[in-house]
């Protein structure tokens, strides 16, 4: 499986340099990094000052290649259905996290690369295990746990718990 990195509007170019590196060290899938696409105005809600998740899975889905995922990844600041905001949303095929607060800038902090790096990836790697079809999974210290805040996504690890990676092995999930 394929499964191409499309930055959507303005990334730190190095951050995703260094998450597709270290996703292809782990998986069995290959990552490609793509070049950037912009992000479309038609997901802008001009009263949440905020893009809309699924209109832009839904922009996804239209360059999405047959036998290939995408992660899509914004620093925008996006939300879903009745959340106020979204780190990642996911389909299938296509998935996109939104960088915005997982940066410590957002929360007033200095600017941490490594930090911003790290809770990236964490959820970079949860978005792709739903479009492999995992649930989400109790186990706060598992990359599958549901983080409403920034610092269940410190929290946990960025690493599948032993009970996901056994029905991963039940249900031939490959990553
Ligand atoms: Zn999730
Ligand atoms: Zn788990």
């Amino acid at each position: 499986m394929n499964i191409r990195i499309i930055p959507i509007g303005d990334i730190q170019p190095n951050i995703l340099d260094i998450i597709t590196r270290e996703l292809n060290r782990r998986f069995k899938s290959k990552f490609i990094l793509d070049s950037k696409i912009n992000i479309p105005d038609s997901s802008y809600d001009k009263f949440r000052d905020q893009y809309n998740a699924e209109m832009l899975l839904n922009e996804l889905e239209k360059i999405k290649n047959p036998n290939e995922k995408i992660v899509g990844v914004t620093s925008y600041d996006i939300y879903s259905g009745d959340l106020n905001f979204a780190f990642g949303e996911a389909r299938k095929d296509v998935a996109i996290v939104s960088t915005n607060r997982l940066n410590p800038t957002f929360y007033g902090q200095p600017q941490n690369f490594d930090l911003l790096i790290k809770r990236t990836l964490k959820e970079v790697i949860h978005e792709i295990g739903h479009m492999f079809g995992l649930p989400h999974c109790h186990n706060h210290e598992c990359v599958m746990y549901f983080a409403n805040s920034v610092s269940y996504v410190d929290d946990k690890k960025d690493e599948f718990c032993k009970e996901c990676t056994l029905k991963m092995s039940m249900e031939g999930i490959k990553i």
